[in-house]
């Protein structure tokens, strides 16, 4: 089935016991068992599992062709489950270019649990193949790239993983499932903050690991959930769930306003750069074109001058507001430099755009009025 049809339905059996439609949100949170805690109806207590986020885990499985899928609290709940996932001795490839605090989670904690790291550019395979080690077990992509709009070789990097026995993971958040599914292309894990386009309406938090085998991994994972207690609450997995319905149509407009604005961003005299990679100009194009069905609503720009020019883009703009998170129905424009703090590596002249659902031609009339000075 395409996967129009299948964000519409996925996870989405009405509910047995009242015919509903529309899933019902579980807010229980624990189950009858037996005296002598027999299982009686498959759920005990909802820090192990809860009927909502069983429905969202179907789901996410669905939309990326994956064995099975256990949502978190937050994306960095599950970024910090798949590396906890590693034994110590460990050996983790990052991409220069990831988010930010994905960045800070391999900087600064991996040390602690005695897990190896090391940063490359991803876009560069002979630099990748360089960073392994023996011990190498995972590594790590985003693609498209938070914040500078990257592209990795999926197929590429996945095979190179894979002949150094480590695992591929792909953090899939900018494209979403619609746009981009890694498991095509090689990768075994896909990771996505469900805050961003999943959820879709900026009111909402959650993360989602898929795999693409349900494996000892998946065993491990679920039990580190359940002891870390970064689990998706059953509110957040029903609003996740419901953005899933919309997401298709959502991808679809979100890219079409995304091009627009991105073509429109480069003819304009204040403008440096634009890192979309739906251009053809943009270094990753060809990639992009292949791993990709259409290229989503995040963009980037250097605006000419540096962090002064760039805020004071940033000032101007009227539609657009200023805000952090990306992925929802608004758009939504952010310094990042500034965002990041310190440590951050944006360029100083760096906007970050999240182009939402409105109209294309008032976006681009909002940007025009904000590059005039
Ligand atoms: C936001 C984001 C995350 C982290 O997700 P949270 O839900 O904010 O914890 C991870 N990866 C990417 C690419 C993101 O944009």
């Amino acid at each position: 089935m395409k996967i129009e049809t299948r964000v519409v339905h996925a996870g989405g059996t009405p509910d047995p016991s009242t015919g509903a439609i529309a899933p019902p949100i579980h807010l229980s949170t624990t189950f009858e068992h037996g005296p002598a805690t027999e299982d009686l109806h498959g759920y005990l207590y909802v820090r192990d599992k809860n009927p909502t986020q069983d429905r969202l885990e179907e789901a996410m499985a669905a939309l990326e062709d994956g064995e099975d899928a256990l949502v978190f609290a937050s994306g960095m709940g599950a970024t910090i489950a798949a590396l906890q996932a590693l034994e110590a001795g460990s050996h983790v490839i990052f991409p220069e270019d990831v988010y930010v605090h994905a960045r800070v989670a391999h900087r600064e904690f991996l040390p602690k649990w005695g897990i190896e790291a090391s940063a490359v550019d991803a876009r560069d395979l002979a630099a990748v193949r360089r960073a392994l080690r023996p011990n190498t077990k995972l590594i790590w992509m985003e693609t498209p790239s938070n914040p500078r709009m990257e592209i990795t070789d999926i197929a590429a990097v996945s095979a190179i993983a894979h002949e150094a026995g480590a695992l591929a993971l792909v953090d899939n958040t900018f494209a979403s499932p619609v746009l981009q599914r890694p498991f095509e292309h090689g990768a075994d894990l896909v990771l996505h903050s469900t805050t961003k386009y999943c959820g879709g309406h900026s009111d909402t938090q959650g993360g989602c690991l898929v795999l693409k085998t349900r494996g000892a991994l998946y065993d491990k994972l679920f039990h580190l959930r359940m002891i870390l207690g970064a689990v998706c609450s059953p509110f957040n997995s029903w609003l996740v769930l419901r953005g899933l319905r919309s997401l298709a149509c959502r991808m679809q407009r979100h890219s079409e306003n995304g091009l627009a604005v991105a073509r429109a961003l480069a003819e304009m005299e204040q403008v440096e750069t634009v890192f979309y990679p739906g251009l053809p100009t943009h270094r990753g194009h060809g990639i992009a074109a292949r791993q990709m069905s259409a290229f989503g609503g995040m963009l980037s720009i250097l605006v000419k001058g540096g962090w002064d020019e760039a805020v004071g883009f940033a000032s101007r703009v009227k539609l657009f507001q200023n805000a952090t998170s990306l992925g929802g129905v608004e758009s939504l424009i952010e310094h990042r430099a500034s965002a990041e703090g310190p440590g951050s590596t944006s360029p100083p002249n760096l906007l970050r755009l999240s182009v939402g659902l409105e109209h294309a031609d008032d976006l681009i009339a909002d940007l025009r009025q904000a590059a005039e000075r």
